[in-house]
């Protein structure tokens, strides 16, 4: 495979950054398919905050439509829960 630099726009900010030829043979190294899609500095700061914890997702609960906030975005956000009926349906399945 031929490495070039490649032109990507972040995710977070719309600027555009360079994958760069390194990165890239980087990232076939570590066997990642996807390129990046945030810039250096928006991955930065993406990865202090969840370090931090500082990283949070607005949810809005499938069952009682309260507001929530939850430290990682919900994979499937239609049958999100808050934490409340989260609880309640854990509780509901075991007995
Ligand atoms: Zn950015
Ligand atoms: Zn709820």
């Amino acid at each position: 495979m031929e490495y070039k630099d490649k032109k990507i726009s972040c995710r977070d900010c719309a600027k555009d950054f360079v994958w760069s030829i390194g990165e890239q043979k980087f990232f076939d190294k570590k066997g990642l398919k996807n390129p990046p899609s945030r810039c250096p500095e928006c991955r930065k700061s993406f990865r202090d905050k969840m370090e931090k914890g500082e990283l949070e997702a607005q949810i809005k609960c499938s069952q009682c439509e309260s507001v929530d906030k939850v430290p990682f975005a919900p994979r499937d956000p239609a049958s999100v829960l808050c934490a409340e009926c989260f609880e309640k349906k854990f509780r509901e399945k075991l007995y």
